[in-house]
């Protein structure tokens, strides 16, 4: 072949042709290359999700084109099979946020993509394909019907004369029309007398939203507008910012995200509010329904089909809003203005499986890169931002400290020591493959503001806390009682007083141990090292007798949810077995011993199985007909019932011996929160905790609702200790079904990660170290932990491994970067 100039071309270095780079569903550590076969070139395009022949055998796989391009550095390229779905699911946006999760979370990214679209949207649920059908000129119609003689023919060009120029019909609806099949109405596409299309839809109506009376908000208080002011400011200078709302229960956070959200929406543009979990809180979401006329909700309670209805609203950009629980974060909106995270601290918006992203990160990440704010409310914010924040403002404002951004008791910043930590990492690039350009997120210091709400918008001021020491509360008393005397009584009053209560135990089931009263030994799960817990079957109640146990319930494991039947006697000495430990069942069945006739109600997971049940509790306890609500962690958040004036905490100190450095922060934050629920309306409320450890720091900054000297307190000690927020962290647990092997591959990996982080420096490693829960479902299970001051230095260090190949194995081995679970 020779050009213009009689000179021959090289020949090309690689066979030249359309190549799509496919992200495949299978966690497979690198994109493919596929040739596209002519017929798709000209509609193909990035975002798709298509079906492409995968290894030896060429299995049918899913995937999604994340480039297109004219060569492949491959010899030979499997050509691509079909395209499944011809709507640009993921857009540029969205696909740069997932390549950065991909490489911050160590995770292959069409595992990444996997969370990232809704399955409902994936599989096009409640989508139908139909045939539509559009008539062709009238003139043709007529010539045609003047010389057909077939009746069925006939009709059917009589009705397609019939229709109104540029409408449409379904094929069935025609062929109905014409008294025929539709096989007959098909046969005169041929002719050109008939086009049709096919055309995907929803097989049903959404109702029409009804008539919508945006209700007026409240006066904002000074605080609420001083923070309001700062937001919008930041908000109408088109800049990145993460603007931490430190509000107390009861402070009107919800007021300042809707007024700004108002500015959102005035501007042309989208917003996105991040909720915990969505159906535990159907107040909240119908807060924003009532405020603005096109809200989408995503949540685990809806159908498949609604959930694919709302997320087309949100990528065709009709929705102003979207309310919704940790994957809202990758709504595709088209002009997305803001990111509001109620309960940053929270720990359902971290994803237990891979990819464990944290949505307040990936959202924080999300408006860096589209240089929007960010606001993060929280009563008890979580320490790592609490940190970032306050030094950013510190430092910020070291000249000029204005009231709110600014304390004379917090001096964390710029004398530290320890660099401030940016989030996601340093500035440093990471070299290598697997890091390309944008391996870290932002140095984000100087862009984290501070923003106080530091009383409640009532009257009122936050409940009294009072603390009852159970080490003598129940002396001499016969008999288990969850129910201290002073609890009893406090309860009793406030019935009286037509009240209403909450009582937090954040432990499910009756008993969390069965214990033998000889060998001591209590009854494990056989898979797990874990002790069962023991459960009645619901509705069971009213013999405490042990010997009855067995016949009233069973044992579970909660970490793999087998069960079992109580044996009769231990399976170990033959002896008597008995119950220990606390769950909300005892609290139940105690209720209706010592407060007979009252009408309570149970919310754990056990009895809130889908999002109706939810919703039938809160309406009964709003409406009064329920006057005590008992139950887990559930129970603890967002709740805003003005009736109720009296909380009690069964165990203060359940999660402080937990052996996770977050211990004491989640105690605080879960008794600060359940607190907050009462006295939420005119009347004062009271809260007490019931505690073995009355003296613990972190019980008594929580029983005076001081948030600041838990939060100084709790830093000094990780400050010592190097850990987050003055480390990064990541871990990997590895597990086995056979011990050896798992020693084995343990020790490899622990040997690379050691070697690695000696060349990188700055780096701890710890392990290999069983897991706290050395084994579960038959896996055992070890632990490598890293940290570093530099979340870079992680990075590098986790690309290098992942480089080798040695631990992108999902199977064996769990990678997780800024890890919130230890156990
Ligand atoms: P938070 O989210 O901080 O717990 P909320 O936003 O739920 O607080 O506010 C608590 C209650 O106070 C809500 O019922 C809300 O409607 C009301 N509220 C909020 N702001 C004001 C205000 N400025 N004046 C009067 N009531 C308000
Ligand atoms: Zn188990």
């Amino acid at each position: 072949m020779d050009n213009l100039f009689g000179e021959p071309l090289a020949p090309p270095p690689r066979p030249a042709g359309p190549v799509a780079v496919v992200a495949v569903e299978q966690a497979i550590d690198r994109d493919l290359d596929y040739s596209i076969p002519a017929k798709f070139v000209k509609d193909l395009a990035v975002g798709q999700r298509v079906r492409v022949p995968l290894g030896r055998g060429n299995k049918a796989a899913f995937g999604y084109v994340v480039q297109l391009r004219d060569h492949s550095d491959y010899k030979t390229l499997k050509a691509l099979e079909g395209v499944d779905d011809s709507r640009t699911l993921i857009i540029p946006e969205i696909l740069e946020l997932a390549r950065w999760m991909s490489r911050y979370y160590c995770t292959p990214l069409g595992t990444v993509l996997e969370s990232v679209i809704p399955s409902a949207v994936k599989k096009r649920v409640g989508v139908r394909t139909q045939w539509i059908v559009r008539p062709g000129t009238q003139a043709d119609l007529a010539i045609a019907l003047a010389k057909v003689k077939n009746s069925k023919r006939r009709a059917i060009l009589q009705s397609l004369i019939a229709m109104p120029p540029d409408e449409s019909m379904t094929l069935d609806e025609l062929a109905e029309q014409a008294g025929t099949s539709p096989a007959s109405v098909r046969k005169l596409a041929d002719s050109g007398l008939l086009h049709l299309t096919r055309e995907h839809n929803f097989g049903f109506e959404m109702p029409d939203a009804p008539e919508h009376i945006p209700l007026a908000g409240h006066d904002l208080t000074d605080q609420q507008q001083f923070a309001l002011d700062q937001i919008i400011g930041r908000i109408d200078a088109n800049r990145f910012s993460v603007n931490l709302l430190h509000g107390v229960t009861g402070s009107g956070k919800t007021e300042v995200y809707l007024r700004a959200i108002g500015r959102i929406v005035e501007k042309g543009q989208q917003a996105i509010v991040l909720v915990p979990e969505i159906s535990l809180t159907p107040q909240t979401a119908r807060r924003f329904t009532e405020r603005f006329p096109k809200v989408a909700v995503l949540h685990s309670g809806l159908t498949a089909t609604d959930r694919h209805w709302h997320w087309r609203r949100i990528a065709s950009g009709e929705a102003q809003v979207v309310v919704g629980a940790r994957s809202a974060v990758f709504a595709p909106m088209p002009n997305l203005g803001l990111i509001i995270i109620d309960e940053e601290h929270e720990g359902s918006y971290k994803q237990e499986t891979a990819p464990r992203y944290h949505a307040r990160d990936v959202a924080i990440k999300r408006a860096h890169t589209l240089g929007v704010p960010v606001v993060l409310g929280s009563a008890t914010p979580s320490l790592e931002m609490y940190y970032r924040a306050r030094a950013n403002s510190a430092q910020r404002d070291a000249a000029s400290r204005t009231r709110v951004e600014s304390s004379s008791e917090v001096h964390l910043s710029a004398e530290s020591r320890i660099p401030l930590l940016p989030l996601g990492g340093g500035g440093e690039e990471v070299s290598g493959k697997a890091a390309a350009s944008s391996a870290n997120p932002p140095a984000a210091d100087g862009t984290y503001y501070y923003l106080a709400l530091d009383s409640r918008v009532t009257a009122n001021p936050l409940p009294k806390v009072e603390l009852v020491d159970l080490r003598d509360a129940n002396r001499g008393r016969p008999g288990v009682h969850m129910l201290t005397p002073y609890l009893e009584k406090a309860i009793a009053r406030t019935l009286e007083a037509g009240h209403q209560v909450i009582l937090l135990l954040n432990r499910r089931g009756y008993a969390s141990y069965v214990c033998c009263s000889s060998c001591k030994e209590p009854i494990q799960c056989p898979y797990c090292a874990v002790s069962m817990t023991y459960h009645r079957h619901e509705g069971m109640h009213g013999s405490a007798r042990a010997a009855d146990a067995a016949a009233l319930g069973d044992l579970r494991c909660h970490y793999c949810l087998n069960t079992s039947k109580l044996p009769a006697t231990c399976p170990t000495c033959g002896k008597k077995l008995s119950l220990f430990g606390l769950g909300t069942q005892r609290v139940e069945e105690e209720l209706e011993r010592k407060f007979p006739g009252v009408a309570y109600a149970r919310m754990d997971s056990d009895t809130m199985r889908q999002s109706s049940d939810y919703e039938r509790v809160l309406g009964d306890f709003a409406a009064g007909r329920i006057k005590i609500l008992t139950g887990t962690q559930m129970i603890a958040k967002g709740l805003d019932f003005p009736n109720v004036t009296l909380v009690g905490v069964i165990s203060g100190d359940t999660a402080l011996m937990l052996p996770d450095f977050r211990a004491a922060e989640r105690t605080f934050q879960l008794i600060t929160q359940v607190a907050g629920r009462a006295g939420r309306g005119d009347k004062p409320g009271l809260v007490i905790v019931q505690t073995f450890m009355p003296h613990d720091p972190t019980i008594q900054a929580a029983s005076r609702h001081d948030y600041e000297s838990f939060a100084n307190r709790e830093l000094q000690m990780r400050r010592e200790v190097h850990l987050p927020p003055f480390s990064r962290m990541a871990r990997i647990v590895l597990r086995d079904m056979d011990a050896g092997k798992l020693e084995e591959l343990s020790k490899k990996i622990g040997d690379e990660l050691q070697t690695a982080a000696k060349e990188l420096g700055d780096i701890t490693i710890q392990g290999p170290t069983p897991c706290p829960i050395g084994r579960i479902s038959g896996y055992f299970r070890n632990q490598i932990q890293m940290y570093s001051p530099l979340a870079s230095n992680l990075q590098k260090l986790l690309a290098i491994l992942r480089k080798h190949g040695s631990i992108m194995r999902g199977d064996r081995i769990a990678i997780d970067v800024d890890p919130i679970s230890l156990l």
